[in-house]
């Protein structure tokens, strides 16, 4: 049998892109090419780049499909994208054509992707993580698409009015999405609400029936996702919630049509907006059925593919595994196990085989009001037939602890699926661990503490099931395409295969101390700072020097990733200079950035704190422009693509055993930034890797940060009133210095700093924070001390590039194959 063979039409050379492009103007925008702004070229552009990840998607798809590949589906309620044109040339080695081409007809490339809105589909690390997996997995030629929301309103857009943040709406897609792939052809109806009906059959068999169930159709938009070098196109599939015909059909035929579309709105609710919030755990109705709608439209659709190759489900876990990307996602395990004993009729017990050997969950945090519970009542009117499955789940779950650890009372209430303290509740992170055959962690840290802490009586019970899968990022778009100076540099010296092995880059190991290679390493550093300069100088008119070092903290704005402890030290060294005469040896800029959850009050108040502090000492000519402050709004991929790069001193300073694993530390890194941080998630693995001397410690250790906390003996105002420079910082933010206009403004900081139960210890860490603080300010002011470290943190990142990380998933959980072109 002679096989179909795609054959690709559109060739990347010069000529058929720029034919291609003006067709496009002409045929897709309706313009005259004479006429044709920059926007519509990089529109027509950004087509005619979809048009060439189109067919690659469907040989892709064809060769898994005569493969008889096993996929894995990765299910997140969150994607952090990003940009999608510069990294869709990137990836096909077509940016430095394009930007000639453009040049060569009187455009600018830059101009058109500065122009390009971010897909802004999650709220941080967890979402960003999803996004570099996807762009690893299509890298290595592995079948693996993501499953996700197609949400209206992505993260709010963060605004600053008087030092404060406001949050705006995000319809990223008013300009369009030229990359995305409607298909309602491949709409799926998706059931909520109503009753269960419980009948039996005549033979006996019990049979449960949901009636007058509700429905929403799910449509999904593709979006391709290319690997580097263009031979393998994913995709990422979202849905996003439509009003069913059905739906209203009674209101309608009772005449009342106002109110039959405003149902039919209010259901296409459910993909509205996303859940500006990261790391808690939610409890309302809305995001219930989100979760619930992401699950159901990914498995219809995964189950109606399977049935089309094969009819057999007790083999369904040979070619489909599903990665729940935290507890968001968990409901998988009931709505598959829904499935195939209701729709399927296939008995419980191999049913639930199927469903342990198809999940696996990622844990991605140990705080506790992350941790995901469901009402029963709520759960009992959104999903009552899936409340069921969940009790029979749990009962034969609990026989099976019984009969291993007799009648240990404790243990089965903890290890149940039912919280019974107070409201009744499904513990939905329980649920994930007894549904799937694997249980991560994302750091070697973090995932120790997940089953030492977290579920020691699972991790007892099934030690076989848990394992650590380090984060990473993709050099991809956090070097490559962010920071060319360098990413030349690094090609110039090595050669290209870095690109694709980011180990490669230990071969730039001997140049770290070659005075030619670390002049252009420094000239690299310094292009990307002038750029950064410039953009703080036209957004936020404050003037810094590329001279100064660059220290900077940026990510989501959260207690526990103390920025605050940043601010203090910041404080300090103003008031060393001012106060008593004592100059650092060079200069620096602290840049912050990072939005907060609009609910947080404390963390919208750390911005206010970092804007008062910035304007006191922008302003005050005694610093000699020695210390500046600049908060760069709206934190966002793009945002971070340009503060990278331009990195010298990364924070990472979190208290020791809330951070999971961190992204941000690692991007950082690669571009030659040093890190200052604790012995916290992925810090410890890189402090490992690029060496103690490289990297710059401070802090309580894991154990240290519990032994306090559980003895509750951390005291401190014993601290302050032993501590000179913590009495100074402290009552200097009391006196209201740093808020003259509002008298008292700050003072719940320090009085939050100066109780016992201040769980993220900033004191505890505070004095030798500063010490760390003036060792990095000694050694800034050698650069070749300076440099030859910061060349060693490049040369020694290959361990977190993500397709390290994707070979170890597709190796000990997924048990999926790279499928290169067979050809
Ligand atoms: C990498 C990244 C994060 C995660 O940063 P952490 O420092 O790991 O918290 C958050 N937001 C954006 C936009 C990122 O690119």
């Amino acid at each position: 049998m002679t096989k179909r063979r795609f054959t690709l039409k559109k060739k990347n050379d010069r000529k058929s892109l720029a034919a291609d492009i003006c067709d496009h103007v002409v045929f897709s925008l309706s313009k005259e090419v004479d006429n044709a702004t920059e926007h519509d070229i990089g529109k027509a552009l950004a087509l005619s780049m979809r048009d060439r990840l189109v067919e690659r998607m469907m040989m892709t798809r064809d060769r898994f499909r005569e493969a008889k590949a096993k996929r894995m589906y990765y299910f997140s309620i969150e994607y952090l994208l990003g940009r999608c044109l510069g990294n869709t040339l990137c990836n096909m080695e077509l940016l430095s054509e394009c930007e000639e081409m453009f040049k060569d007809i009187g455009y600018d490339l830059d101009e058109v992707r500065e122009s390009e809105r971010d897909p802004a589909l999650g709220n941080g690390g967890l979402g960003r993580l999803a996004a570099c997996f996807l762009d690893s997995l299509a890298t290595l030629d592995m079948p693996g698409c993501g499953y996700g929301i197609h949400y209206e309103y992505g993260l709010f857009r963060q605004s600053i009015q008087d030092g404060c943040q406001k949050e705006l709406a995000d319809y990223w897609m008013a300009d369009g999405m030229p990359m995305e792939i409607a298909r309602p052809d491949q709409a799926v109806m998706i059931p909520l609400y109503g009753r269960v009906e419980n009948s039996i059959l005549p033979n006996g068999e019990y049979l449960p029936m949901w009636m007058d169930w509700e429905d929403i159709i799910g449509v999904p938009y593709d979006i391709p996702i290319v690997g580097y070098g263009g031979k393998t196109v994913n995709y990422l599939r979202l849905f996003a919630a439509r009003a069913s015909q059905s739906f209203d059909m009674e209101i309608f035929n009772h005449g009342d049509y106002i109110r039959a579309v405003q149902r039919k709105i209010e259901s296409e609710m459910v993909t509205k907006v996303l859940y500006p919030s990261e790391s808690v755990s939610f409890g309302k109705e809305l995001r219930l059925v989100q979760e619930y709608f992401l699950v159901a439209c990914g498995l219809r659709d995964i189950t109606r593919r399977f049935s089309a190759q094969n009819k057999n489900f007790e083999e369904f876990a040979d070619y489909v595994v599903i990665q729940l990307n935290d507890t968001h996602p968990a409901l998988t395990v009931v709505e598959l196990m829904r499935y195939l004993v209701d729709e399927k009729r296939i008995k419980w017990g191999t049913a639930w085989e199927i469903t342990q050997a198809t999940c696996a969950y990622t844990n991605h945090t140990l705080l506790p009001e992350a941790l995901e519970c469901w009402s029963v009542d709520l759960l009992e009117k959104v999903l009552p037939r899936h409340l069921q499955l969940i009790y029979e789940i749990n009962s034969r779950f609990l026989d099976g602890v019984k009969k291993k650890y007799a009648d240990d009372v404790e243990k089965i209430r903890r290890m149940s699926l039912f919280e019974e303290d107070g409201k009744k509740e499904v513990r939905m992170a329980n649920l994930a661990v007894i549904g799937s055959h694997s249980v991560n962690g994302v750091s070697e840290l973090h995932s120790d503490l997940v089953k030492r802490r977290l579920f020691p009586d699972f991790y007892e019970m099934n030690p076989e099931k848990f394992n650590n899968k380090t984060n990473g990022v993709t050099p991809r778009r956090w070097l490559l395409k962010s920071n060319p100076p360098l990413a030349q540099l690094l090609t110039d010296s090595v050669g290209k295969k870095w690109i694709t092995d980011l180990s490669e880059l230990k071969k730039i190991e001997k140049y770290a101390t070659d005075t030619e290679f670390r002049k252009k390493f420094i000239a690299a550093k310094r292009k990307n700072k002038i750029v950064l300069s410039d953009f703080i100088r036209s957004t936020l008119d404050i003037k810094v020097s590329p001279d100064s070092i660059f220290d900077i903290h940026a990510k989501r704005i959260h207690e526990y990733k103390r920025q605050l402890l940043n601010v203090l030290h910041i404080i300090h060294m103003y008031l060393e200079m001012i106060d008593h005469g004592r100059e650092p040896f060079c200069a620096r800029t602290f840049i912050f950035a990072g939005k907060a959850a609009p609910g947080y009050w404390e963390a919208k108040q750390i911005i206010k704190l970092i804007h008062s502090v910035g304007e006191v000492i922008n302003k005050d000519k005694r610093t000699k422009g020695l210390i500046k402050v600049a908060f760069t709004p709206d934190y966002r991929v793009s945002l971070a693509e340009k503060i990278i790069p331009a990195c010298d001193l990364s924070e990472q300073i979190s208290t020791a055993g809330t951070e999971a694993s961190g992204t941000g530390n690692m991007k950082f890194a690669m571009n030659g930034a040093l890190t200052i941080g604790t012995l916290d998630g992925a810090n410890v693995e890189m402090r490992e890797e690029v060496g103690a001397e490289n990297f710059y410690l401070f802090g309580l250790r894991q154990e240290e940060v519990e032994n306090l906390l559980v003895t509750g003996s951390y005291h401190p105002r014993g601290i302050y009133e032993k501590s000179p420079e913590v009495r100074q910082v402290l009552d200097a933010l009391r006196s209201n210095r740093f808020s003259p206009k509002d008298p008292g403004m700050f003072s719940w900081i320090v009085d939050k700093l100066l109780m016992d139960n201040e769980q993220y210890l900033h004191l505890a860490d505070f004095v030798e924070y500063i010490e760390t603080q003036k060792i990095v300010d000694r050694e800034y002011a050698d650069p070749a001390l300076w440099n030859k470290k910061a060349i060693l943190n490049t040369a020694r990142m290959g361990k977190f590039s993500t397709d390290r990380t994707m070979r170890e998933y597709a190796r000990d959980i997924w048990n999926i194959k790279a499928l290169k072109d067979l050809e």
